[in-house]
């Protein structure tokens, strides 16, 4: 057969990692992006940026010995983005957008006329996709310029060149079926043809390996996935012209979709091995004339690889395939580049920690000892166990106050009274109009702001200097509310850099690093900061900033905090406990600054959840004990106030469809949650689960620069109305408006406080 000439035209790679970074170590390909959609530089040179940051970056691979390395992980935004535009299958309404670039940046980020995409977290990552539509016009072709070109490119390098596309199973599994079209999965035999003339592209552009990632295979999103998998992989396996192909699986176990995959004549498989089990590559018969490309190195977390036990690992695996490949466990996209950019870290944490570029070392030692014999690596050996050791002893990473602490909390902490005794006293307290107007916490990041924040850390300015002018930021937001006319005000968060990295900081038993930036979203780079040890409250955090904000305005000023299981998806987590265990230290930390706050007489106070979804486990048995523990932190934080101090809380970025009844659990008074990308949709979801408090539908997307006109925030308002009624109804925009520029929120606030006004005049 075919096959077995393939299989030896394309001989098994040892050493390589599933994927990489592309926004580029200084977050070079931010600053191009944007300064392209600014107009300041020509898509000439937005593209030299690109090439020259991929150009690197396979370079630091083939130096670190990888003899396979990922090319097309490159992306100007997202990588299902990438892979809708090569399946051609962009809704009709970008159509008319002549121009590939321009329509690729419409369908991410919308333009006056269209809107964009929904964008959702992938797997339960922090990283943001943009949902592929299906309706029943889509029809599907395909746009294989970006693939073919970056494997040209590479080539040209000399680069053992393996492109990377995400595979047809995940990309229907991911995206919506929109105007009534049936579910997208059941669209995976007209794919199929795309692919099969893909492969043949990539054969005949000398590619001998290509990787499709398949991710879903580890979820539970639908029952069937591994005989759909099994039926794919066997179509394009037995097409003839084609690269070896090997399927990726990551975030978690593929069970017996492995065994669905190891039946097709696919040549290589890539299992997670850090949150998968070698029992489930044992227990798969089939691997045995594959490549088994073992994601030992975590390509997620920050930790330095415990070297003897991924040899271990590895050494159980040997005699399950014909050959290993020593890997990342998923791509490093979702780490920092290198700890060569930071010099601040204390030397034994710096010991601790492996960002990509040493984990793409970790790979190739790993690799090495598997295939040339142990000993030629001792001393890295040698080196890991005395990191860990020292990580493992060291007197940081335990507050015997705080296990004190933990251990006495009981359900009485976690409770308040009923809704309606709390629905009545805030009433009397706060005596809010129907249908009250605010916004979710932050206002534009000014270039006051960035510069002031900039002259601090340089030591031009001092501590008082910049708090000053954080007040002045405070006090034109506080101005700008109230000439809009908005029923509850906020202080704008100016001092927050990032919602999570500002209490963080603030926290004993976390560090942060200096260059630690990891895309989020398109241009969006966060930097999360790293739990390593107990966590505690050393002062209040935002009682400062709060009261002063108060001093300035009659209406009530909202106190803005960040909820335990947020700043836990946010941050780098340590691996030595349960996740459980850091979010109830987190919870009663937060628990402390809303007494204080209350103390102080804030009224209301936010305490923001937009990651719950995100750390729902990607198996459905895992799912029920999750939501207890992340329900139970938000409550330990938020149940030590009286019950007329109103708690709101605020969730976006996800389909919130599994969380829908924990989002009801949490019992905050008022919940702000985005709905403007979905379409309101979200509401009768809220209903169905029994929710009974108050919600504010975002009734904006604030993810587009496009300016809200007041007809359709009215026309949102209104449907909105119908279902929750007018007693629990909120108005405000779907999150926080940090990304937008100063005019256009003034612009969007003002209909949508319009809008409200006028829905308010039919009501009483
Ligand atoms: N309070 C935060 C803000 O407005 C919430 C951000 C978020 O939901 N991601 O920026
Ligand atoms: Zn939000």
């Amino acid at each position: 057969m075919s096959d077995t000439v393939r299989r030896d035209s394309a001989a098994p790679f040892t050493t390589t990692v599933l994927g990489t970074a592309r926004i580029g170590p200084r977050r070079e390909l931010k600053r191009a992006v944007e300064s392209y959609w600014g107009g300041r530089i020509d898509r000439t040179e937005l593209a030299e940026v690109a090439q020259r940051l991929r150009g690197e970056q396979w370079a630091e691979l083939t130096e670190a010995g990888h003899d396979s390395v990922p090319v097309n992980t490159f992306s100007y935004y997202d990588q299902v983005l990438d892979t809708s535009v090569l399946l051609g299958a962009l809704p009709s309404r970008f159509a008319e957008i002549d121009d590939p670039l321009d329509r690729y940046f419409a369908a991410a980020r919308g333009t006056a006329d269209v809107t964009p995409l929904e964008m959702t977290k992938w797997f339960d990552t922090n990283y943001h996709y943009l949902v592929p539509e299906i309706g029943p016009d889509t029809s599907f072709s395909l746009n294989p310029e970006k693939v073919l070109a970056e494997v040209a490119e590479a080539k040209e390098l000399g680069v053992p060149a393996r492109p990377v596309i995400v595979g047809p199973v995940t990309f229907l599994a991911l995206s919506k079926a929109v105007d009534g079209a049936s579910a997208p999965l059941d669209r995976l035999d007209e794919l199929v043809p795309l692919y099969r003339d893909l492969l043949t592209l990539l054969a005949e552009a000398g590619v001998e390996w290509v990787q499709l990632d398949e991710p879903v295979l580890v979820t539970d999103v639908a029952a069937d996935l591994g005989p759909r998998a099994e039926s794919v992989y066997d179509a394009l396996g037995t097409h003839a012209q084609r690269p070896a192909i090997a399927v990726a699986t990551y975030f978690g176990d593929p069970g017996d979709r492995l065994t669905y995959l190891a039946r097709t004549p696919i040549e290589a498989v890539a299992v997670d091995l850090v949150e998968g089990s070698v029992e489930t590559v044992a227990g798969t018969p089939g691997l045995a004339d594959k490549l088994l490309i073992a994601g030992v190195v975590d390509g997620r977390n920050v930790w330095r690889t415990d070297l003897d036990q991924a040899a271990a690992t590895l050494a159980t695996v040997l005699g399950s395939a014909r050959s290993i490949a020593v890997s990342t466990s998923c791509s490093t996209l979702h780490v920092p580049y290198s700890l060569d950019a930071e010099n601040e870290l204390d030397t034994d944490l710096r010991g601790w920690l492996a960002f990509a570029a040493e984990k793409f070392r970790e790979v190739a030692v790993l690799s090495s000892a598997l295939h040339e014999g142990r000993v030629v690596q001792a001393a890295a050996f040698a080196a890991s166990t005395m990191a860990l050791a020292s990580r493992a002893t060291d007197p940081r990473l335990h507050n015997d106050e705080v296990r004190t602490r933990l251990a006495a909390i009981s359900d009485a902490d976690a409770t308040r009274g009923t809704a309606e005794q709390r629905r009545v006293a805030q009433q009397e307290r706060l005596g809010l109009p129907p249908l009250p107007t605010t916004t979710i916490g932050s206002y534009p990041q000014t270039s006051a702001i960035r510069l002031a924040r900039a002259a601090l850390r340089s030591g031009e300015i001092d501590r008082a200097e910049y708090e000053n002018r954080m007040k002045a930021e405070i006090a034109d937001v506080v101005a700008l509310q109230e000439s809009i006319g908005l029923d509850v005000l906020v202080h704008g968060e100016p001092e927050r850099n990032d919602m999570v990295q500002y209490f963080a900081e603030q926290f004993d038993g976390y560090f942060a690093t200096a260059n630690g930036w990891v895309q989020s979203y398109g241009s969006r780079c966060v930097r999360p900061p790293i739990l390593y040890g107990d966590v505690s409250r050393t002062a209040p955090m935002t009682v400062d900033w709060i009261t002063y904000a108060q001093t300035l305005t009659d209406k009530p000023v909202k106190g803005m905090l960040t909820g335990p299981v947020t700043i836990l998806a946010w941050s780098f987590v340590r691996n030595d406990q349960p996740l459980s265990t850091s979010a109830d230290q987190i919870a009663l930390a937060i628990r402390d600054e809303t007494v204080d706050l209350e103390a102080a007489g804030v009224g209301i106070i936010q305490v923001d959840e937009p990651a719950l979804r995100e750390l729902l486990p990607l198996r459905d048995a895992d799912k029920p004990g999750y939501l207890e523990w992340a329900v139970r932190a938000f409550r330990i934080a938020t149940s030590g106030v009286r019950d007329d101090t109103q708690i709101h809380t605020h969730l976006c970025y996800s389909e919130f469809g599994e969380v829908i009844g924990a989002i009801a659990d949490l019992d905050a008074d008022v919940t702000s949650i985005e709905a403007a990308r979905s379409h309101m949709e979200v509401l009768d979801d809220l209903d169905e689960a029994g929710f009974r408090n108050a919600v504010g539908p975002g009734v904006y997307d604030i993810h587009s620069p496009r300016v809200p006109q007041q007809d359709e925030i009215y026309t949102a308002l209104s449907s909105a109305l119908s279902s929750v009624g007018a007693g629990r109804l909120w108005v405000n925009p779907d999150c926080g408006l940090k990304t937008r520029e100063t005019p256009e929120v003034v612009e969007s606030l003002t209909n949508m406080v319009a809008a409200a006004t006028r829905l308010r005049g039919t009501i009483s």
